[in-house]
């Protein structure tokens, strides 16, 4: 009940903390997410954005998203660590980079999607149900509601 995420950036100049439960993890391998990666793709750990908090700078760059919905992808403008993302279909959610966490076990990815993106050198985890691009509906679609 307690439980807490926290996470940051390399330098530390950016810390997070939520007090809720992960809604959802999933990795992405959008052309966006690989190339912001540093390497096949981004694993996000989706949270409510109530009760998230940050301190320290982030710094956003906006890019639409396949959905038509706004994606800005949160990063540390003094180490460059990618941080959050938000999306402007989901204003009650909170992306969270799995690179960033403290414990990285606290994400447990369940799906992978842009599966059909994915570069040879970045196996798809089988176990876990793939969609060759974005699940019919969209992220919100997949996401339960908080
Ligand atoms: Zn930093
Ligand atoms: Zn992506």
């Amino acid at each position: 009940m307690s439980s807490k995420l926290t996470g940051g950036c390399l330098c530390g100049a950016v810390r997070y903390h939520s007090p809720a439960e992960p809604v959802l993890a999933a990795h992405c391998h959008c052309d966006d997410c690989r190339r912001s990666s540093g390497t096949g793709h981004c694993t996000h750990v989706v949270m409510p954005e109530s009760g998230f908090t940050v301190t320290g700078e982030v710094r956003f760059f906006d890019r639409p998203a396949d959905s038509g919905s706004m994606v800005g992808r949160g990063f540390c403008p003094a180490c460059g660590s990618p941080i959050y993302s938000t999306n402007s279909m989901m204003p009650d959610k909170v992306f969270i980079r799995a690179s960033s966490l403290d414990d990285p076990e606290a994400a447990k990815p369940a799906m992978t999607v842009y599966a059909s993106r994915a570069p040879s050198w970045d196996p798809i985890d089988p176990a876990l149900p793939a969609f060759p691009e974005m699940p019919t509906g969209g992220p919100k679609a997949a996401i339960p509601a908080a």
